[in-house]
């Protein structure tokens, strides 16, 4: 049960008291204006936002059309800066950005029609999922030409999005929010959250929670829900990139989106899977990666562990109100505090500032502003030396270059994902998201 500490740097900034003298709120968000500004001046010269090509750590160019790794990444930066340049009223700064999306979109649109089935990832496969396939893309393009006011268009993507169900009923499609059916109700809510008149989408996303309700209960026992990945095998995975956590989570947020349980059953199993999830909590506040690894108490991650938990388990609070999914929620806060800081770097998906992004959950939940005090140190700990230093120098043999993610410019792994962190928290607090996954 003990931590691997390799895996993280030990936290050493003092924790939140009240009427704490070292905690600057205001220059920290003065901090932050500047990192994001050298962040962006970087990403735009090494990976420009209409690039074709997925850049490697090891120098190679790929094409790589997915959110995840690849360039359909670059439309996800510049939608994530137009929203602040929103929020700020900055018009002038609003238009640039709208019309650079764009741009991306357009690149990456058409890199698609030209190739179509073969850009999957890598089973051959085309994926439904917001992470890894064309709907991703869409419902971005969707969202980008409503704000443009161009219908046809919008309504294009919108129906290009809607097409994606049909790879949902396949035999050879997946669950999870990283590749599967999950990932697809996430693209449909999000459309659907922001306008349900002109994304009146509720039948297939019913349709959706239906086909995770077959494949789960089929694979559960005694009325919980369960999902092997790859449906093949049979590892169960918890975390939110590959298991349960993502997937309980979207399916949660569409009973509470869509405004109608239709389905008593279906919120039985959720509630009844999630009160078993509790069960598998380390006493760390983590959890294990996969069922049967009750001794594998090592990931902090948004994919494994307890950082991708937190999400799941206070909307589960917030839907049934036992207090004990609350409880768990901030035991995975202390986990992710204690050894979030990793050593993998500055990424979403296994870095601090996914970590950083389900801190900020907390913060939003409850209201407690050591929450948010925690997030704003792990923004810090994204530019602080002594972390960066260890970073640089960490030997982690799945990467191909140490010190470096794969695809250092991409959304989930690289520099697209600071750019993105850094905007969030300039961004009115209350509306950070973690992308592709927080609705
Ligand atoms: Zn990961």
């Amino acid at each position: 049960m003990k931590a691997e500490p390799q895996r993280f740097i030990e936290n050493v900034y003092p924790d939140y008291s009240d009427g704490m003298a070292t905690y600057n709120e205001k220059e920290l968000l003065v901090r932050v204006e500047t990192q994001l500004q050298k962040a962006l001046a970087e990403l735009t010269e090494k990976c420009p936002p209409a690039s074709q090509a997925t850049y490697e750590s090891t120098g190679k160019k790929s094409l790589d059309l997915t959110m995840y790794t690849g360039s359909f990444g670059n439309v996800f930066v510049q939608w994530r800066l137009y929203q602040l340049a929103k929020a700020r009223q900055d018009q002038a700064r609003m238009a640039e950005f709208l019309s650079t999306a764009l741009v991306a979109f357009k690149v990456n649109a058409g890199l698609l029609e030209k190739h179509g089935k073969k850009h999957s990832h890598s089973s051959g496969e085309e994926d439904p999922s917001f992470f890894m396939g064309k709907s991703g893309l869409y419902t971005l393009g969707a969202l980008l030409y409503r704000e443009a006011g161009k219908a046809a268009e919008m309504l294009g993507c919108y129906k290009a999005v809607l097409s994606a169900l049909a790879l949902c009923k396949l035999p050879t499609a997946e669950d999870e929010l990283l590749y599967g059916n999950a990932g697809y109700l996430y693209c449909l809510l999000a459309l659907y959250k922001t306008d349900p008149g002109t994304f009146d989408c509720k039948a297939e996303i019913r349709e959706v929670m239906g086909l995770l309700k077959a494949v789960g209960g089929a694979a559960g026992k005694g009325g919980i829900l369960i999902f092997p990945f790859p449906r093949s095998k049979s590892t169960f995975y918890y975390g939110a990139a590959h298991g349960l956590f993502g997937i309980l989570y979207v399916l949660m947020k569409a009973i509470e989106v869509t405004g109608a349980i239709t389905d008593p059953d279906l919120l039985e199993m959720i509630k009844k899977t999630c009160e078993q999830i509790v069960k598998a909590q380390f006493p760390t506040g983590n959890f294990p990666p996969s069922f049967g690894e009750g001794s594998k108490d090592k990931l902090v991650h948004f994919c494994h562990g307890a950082p991708g938990a937190i999400p799941m388990l206070l909307q589960a609070h917030k839907m049934f109100g036992d207090e004990a999914f609350l409880t768990a929620a901030l035991n995975a806060g202390e986990a992710v505090w204690n050894r979030g800081i990793l050593l993998k770097g500055n990424g979403l998906c296994h870095g601090i500032a996914g970590n950083a992004y389900m801190l900020h959950a907390l913060y939003a939940y409850t209201n407690d502003v050591r929450w948010k005090y925690r997030c704003h140190m792990f923004a810090d700990a994204s530019w602080n030396e002594s972390v960066q230093k260890a970073v640089k120098v960490y030997k982690d043999p799945t990467r191909l270059t140490a010190g470096m993610p794969d695809t250092p410019y991409s959304l989930m792994e690289g520099l697209g994902g600071s750019v993105v962190f850094y905007a969030d928290l300039l961004h009115d607090m209350p509306d950070m998201r973690f992308p592709g996954y927080e609705l």
